[in-house]
């Protein structure tokens, strides 16, 4: 074999005459010295043939210079020949510098790299011819960097054309940026399902969470309901419409279309047709009270203190009381009381210049008195035992005059304010501080409340009363309770009290308070109210507020009030059920020591003690708060909240004491 002619670069361009048919290829790695001392790789190429060709050299060519490493492998997996990429990718680290040339390349040392050891099994299968081409993927570790390579190796089956032996032609391409993108595509396929998961897990737990509030959102609601009802529901049972309710509900139901059942015409009819029926009383009042809801005690207390016609003395009651003007003369105590309540309603005569001159000066008072004036102005739970406390007995005209000079009705209505300051001090002193209850801290706990209705419940605002009714609904609710006795009309009719006497039994106190504060008012020294205020017209008008606030005060009146000037001094007057709590509480336990002392002087009269007044049993008229909320209170505080809603603090004060009776009144005690 010609050396030179191995030597030459088969793709030197040089042409070889030869024979056709190539027998064989071979390349071999060598060191050439380039230049002194650089040593550079070189391949040597061995062809044998069979007189080559110039296509021959071509295909040699290509196959040598292609840069996907290309290898013949013989039926023995070993390397026939390769070109020079896959010669010098795979035997480059082998070979070093001093390694000794052709270092085995075989087909299974292609899958022999890094983590794959061999691939023997795939080497094996590459010769099947049945299969046109074998494709591996396999994963290996750089020796150069450490790093995960992938590379795919595609093999055919062969003829080795120099043997005309089974062969192997194998390329191997380096797939590590595919495989990388792949992978990341994969990661972030894997990544972008995870976060979808996650999303909905987050929608499920969202739908979850909504489901859950609107669950919570209508649980409350049905203790909204819950609460309203209870709120408005009173627990007796107690049926309060009159039959005036009940006809105009029948007819709205009519109105509206319902076909009312043919009973509740027929149960309406009988109720209508009753000879005795109060259309402005509810409906079987007295067998409501002691049959169907509050224990018998308390209902009897509820009925004498709410029904008109009880006045007349019941059961043994009209033996001992037989004397045509007062108490028999034998019951000591009870003419000694009616002689005390009738010196004391004659004690109050006029002033002296001397009197009048010490009356107060209404502008000139401690800086806390003063900062309860103003707080009395909007306070709803005004603190009125503090109040009164704080200023030594001038509370009640104190505080009105304060109110009537800070709403201006003084000026605008050119009130002469000493003699108002007059008028005050004289129905101050009016009454009697020994009461319990029926004191001039009362009054002017009614006075502030009339005003709260006035100028914060809406009332003036909606226009339901003038600044003239306004002027007379304070002069009522400073009035109304004026020279009580501490005992109640009940008492005055059954032991013929000279004032049940003069008013034939029809509330005989409230007729009082009027008329004597009347005829102050008509002295010219009280005649606060000047002249050209005085009109007859603007009298009557006076006077028909003034007449329906103050005997509407009388229990028995309850069911007749009518007018919404009667409503807001009924408000008023039991307003401590609208209080703060402790103020409240104070007031009923004062109410029933009031009624106490009454149930005292009874038993000292030889009379029967009336119902929850007898101090020697247990508990007095506090038993019947629950009773008295449920059928006084709160309907007449919700049908004042609902005319004016303005006025919903009040009757949220009351449902509050309501509901601390509640829970302390005993079972016992608790209505059906
Ligand atoms: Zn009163």
């Amino acid at each position: 074999m010609d050396v030179r002619q191995l030597l030459m670069p088969v793709f030197s361009g040089v042409t070889l005459d030869g024979p056709s048919r190539m027998l064989r290829v071979d390349s071999k790695p060598i060191k050439v010295e380039t230049s002194p001392g650089h040593v550079e790789i070189a391949f040597l190429h061995v062809i044998e043939s069979e007189g080559s060709s110039h296509t021959d050299l071509r295909v040699a060519a290509i196959y040598d210079r292609s840069p996907i490493h290309t290898f013949m492998f013989d039926s023995e997996g070993a390397m026939l020949t390769a070109n020079q990429a896959a010669l010098l990718a795979h035997q480059r680290s082998a070979l070093g510098l001093t390694a000794s040339h052709g270092s085995a390349i075989t087909l299974r040392s292609l899958f022999d790299c890094g983590s794959y050891d061999g691939g023997q099994q795939e080497a094996q299968a590459a010769y099947d011819e049945a299969v046109d081409c074998h494709r591996h993927i396999h994963p290996h570790i750089s020796k150069k960097d450490g790093r995960t390579k992938w590379a795919m190796i595609e093999m055919w089956p062969m003829q080795d054309p120099v043997t005309a032996g089974s062969a192997v032609l194998a390329k191997k391409y380096n797939i590590s940026q595919q495989k990388e993108l792949e992978l990341q595509l994969a990661s972030q396929q894997v990544a972008l399902q995870r976060q979808n998961q996650e999303l909905e897990q987050d929608s499920v737990i969202m739908q979850e969470e909504q489901r859950k509030l609107q669950r919570e959102a209508n649980s409350l609601a049905q203790r909204l309901e819950a609460v309203l009802h209870d709120k408005f529901t009173p627990r007796s049972g107690f049926d309060a419409d009159t039959p005036i309710d009940k006809t105009l509900q029948f007819l709205q139901g009519v109105i509206a279309g319902d076909m009312p059942p043919v009973q509740t015409a027929l149960d309406l009819y009988h109720i209508l047709s009753e000879s005795d029926t109060n259309l402005r009383q509810p409906v079987g009042l007295e067998s409501q009270l002691l049959q169907h809801s509050l224990g018998s005690e308390v209902g009897q207390s509820m009925l004498q203190l709410l029904q008109g016609n009880s006045s007349a003395p019941r059961g043994g009651e009209g033996l001992i009381i037989s004397g045509p003007v007062c108490m028999l003369s034998d019951k000591r105590a009870c003419l000694e009381s009616a002689a005390a309540q009738s010196s004391g309603l004659a004690r109050h005569g006029s002033m002296t210049k001397q009197q009048q001159q010490q009356l107060f000066i209404p502008t000139n008072v401690t800086p806390d008195v003063e900062r309860r004036l103003y707080d009395a102005e909007s306070n709803w739970q005004f603190d009125i035992f503090g109040y009164a406390e704080a200023c030594h007995g001038k509370c009640l005209s104190m505080l009105t005059f304060h109110l009537m000079k800070q709403t201006g009705i003084i000026k605008e209505h050119g009130l002469d304010e000493s003699k108002l300051c007059h008028f005050l001090q004289k129905i101050e002193s009016g009454y009697d501080s020994a009461n319990p209850y029926h004191n001039s801290v009362h009054v002017a706990s009614v006075v502030q409340m009339s005003h709260m209705l006035l100028c914060h419940g809406g009332v003036l605002k909606s226009g339901a009363m003038n600044r003239q009714q306004q002027v007379a609904t304070y002069w009522s609710a400073m009035v109304h309770d004026h020279e009580h006795g501490g005992l109640n009309n009940d008492f005055l009719i059954k032991s013929r009290h000279p004032l049940a006497i003069t008013y034939n039994d029809q509330s005989p106190l409230e007729n009082h308070h009027l008329a004597s504060a009347v005829r102050l008012l008509l002295q010219p020294e009280y005649q606060y109210i000047p002249a050209s205020h005085c009109s007859a017209e603007a009298t009557a008008q006076f006077r028909i507020v003034a007449v329906n606030q103050v005997l509407g005060t009388d229990m028995k009146k309850h069911f007749d009030i009518t007018s919404r000037f009667q409503m807001v001094m009924k408000c008023a007057d039991i307003g401590h059920l609208a209080a703060a709590a402790r103020t409240h509480k104070r007031w009923a336990y004062q109410l029933e020591e009031e009624f106490f002392r009454q149930g005292d002087k009874e038993r000292s009269c030889g009379l029967s003690v009336s119902p929850l007044m007898d101090r020697s049993t247990q508990g007095g008229m506090t038993r019947s708060q629950m009773g008295f909320f449920s059928i006084v209170g709160i309907p007449l505080f919700k049908a004042m909240a609902e005319v004016f809603e303005d006025a919903q603090p009040m009757l949220d004060g009351v449902m509050a004491n309501y509901h601390h009776w509640e829970a302390a009144t005993p079972e016992a005690d608790l209505p059906a």
